[in-house]
């Protein structure tokens, strides 16, 4: 089945063609600046060809039209017509508590999206244009939601209630609901095919650190516990959000420095992380390189931030009883051997022991962890949007 995989921002758009056949991908690429001019960068990775396109792109509408035109066009397109594609999968921040799964979209499942806009007032509206845009230019085409907060929804409630008066969350729905669910729940599945074994018998923490990160504890192939909350600005410290913090250090600095709640909240969101530890960067890279140059700071921020992660392994180890995989993926988990080595040393006294030489690689599966290690430690490369196509394949094929 080709599958049309699509991840809507508010002024931006992704695009992967997928064959889940052979789960290739076809073509892929991303529409920028929606609204303000418009340009389309186009990637057909059999033919290692990469185009670049200003295309006037108004609307949502035009950015898909735009994209629809090069998947067909004559000398850089991948199919003939846009009756090729079969479906199209639609990656959703936020699915609340209505959705836990996937989920073919008709006029129910679009209102219930819009039911949610409260809760990720940022992210799905431009997720409900880009469906809706879709539509407008595909109408028989069947489309599916895949939502980031799915996978979570199988977390007992002890994992996602605050400690607030009940009523907020009873009657304005705030609780953990956790992000991210798409990858941890693609890079278990792969631990599980990796190590031989079925997911229902396996306890695995899956560390999903990029730019946004959080850690999963996954029994049995449910997810019982995440690091991101009501919001992805808990947990561990990222690249520019705060994570986990005090909610009285909000009055203080408010008051101290006359900030209003969004002011604060731009601090909390792109302004503080490894960049605001650091003062030198939000990527990891460049932390690296400036701690080896002497930057305190920068090392600190580093500190931190694996800090953070080693602690929740080791809550999540408590809290499902065991472990015996911990997966590193996304942009930092997939490439940052010294993360890895740092977050997984000191980790004996559990039965996790790494392999230095294993570890020192990146960007494809492997086992990073010594022959004799009792936990296994993978390194597994996420792939959200074969899982989005895989989804949508599944559903639709029913
Ligand atoms: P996003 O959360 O935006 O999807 P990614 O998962 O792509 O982010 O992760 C991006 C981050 O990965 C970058 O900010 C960078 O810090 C980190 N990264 C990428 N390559 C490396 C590398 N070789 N070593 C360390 N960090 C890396």
């Amino acid at each position: 089945m080709k599958v049309l995989v699509i991840n809507a921002g508010s002024s931006s758009l992704k695009y992967q063609l997928m064959d889940t056949d052979t789960r290739t991908v076809l073509a892929k690429g991303l529409c920028e600046r929606i609204g303000i001019d418009g340009r389309l960068t186009h990637k057909v990775p059999a033919k290692d060809l990469k185009l670049e396109f200003e295309i006037a792109m108004p609307t949502h509408a035009e950015a898909i039209q735009s994209v629809l035109d090069a998947l067909t066009s004559a000398e850089h397109g991948v199919i003939r017509s846009m009756s090729e594609i079969d479906a199209v999968g639609h990656r959703v921040v936020h699915g609340g508590e209505k959705f836990a799964a996937s989920a073919r979209i008709d006029a129910d499942v679009m209102a219930a999206l819009e039911e949610c806009i409260p809760l990720a007032p940022l992210h799905n509206p431009a997720n409900i244009t880009g469906i809706k845009a879709c539509q407008a230019v595909m109408p028989s085409t069947p489309m599916v939601a895949v939502f980031d907060t799915a996978f979570h929804q199988t977390m007992p409630a002890k994992s996602y209630i605050y400690a607030l008066p009940y009523e907020y969350y009873e009657k304005d729905k705030v609780r953990r609901y956790g992000f991210h669910g798409t990858s941890h729940r693609y890079v278990s599945a792969r631990a599980a095919a990796m190590l031989g074994k079925p997911i229902e018998e396996l306890k695995i923490i899956t560390c999903h650190l990029g730019n946004g990160s959080s850690v999963s504890a996954i029994d049995g192939g449910k997810s019982v516990d995440t690091s991101m909350g009501f919001t992805p600005l808990a947990g561990v410290p990222m690249g520019t959000r705060s994570g986990d913090l005090d909610a009285g250090i909000l009055e203080y600095l408010m008051n101290k420095y006359g900030m209003d709640i969004k002011e604060m909240l731009n601090v909390l969101n792109k302004k503080s992380g490894v960049l605001g530890i650091s003062g030198v960067s939000s990527d990891f890279r460049d932390l690296e390189e400036a701690a080896k140059a002497g930057n305190d700071r920068a090392q600190l921020a580093l500190d931190s931030f694996q800090y953070s992660v080693k602690k929740l392994v080791g809550a999540y180890a408590a809290a499902m009883g065991g472990v015996d995989a911990i997966v590193f993926t996304a942009g930092v988990g997939e490439n940052d051997a010294v993360t890895r080595m740092t977050i997984a040393s000191g980790l004996e006294f559990m039965g996790v022991k790494m392999d230095a030489e294993a570890n020192n690689t990146r960007g494809h599966e492997a086992v990073v962890s010594a022959a004799d290690s009792k936990v296994k430690v993978l390194l597994i490369p996420t792939d959200e949007e074969l899982m989005i196509a895989m989804d949508t394949a599944e559903i639709v094929g029913k």
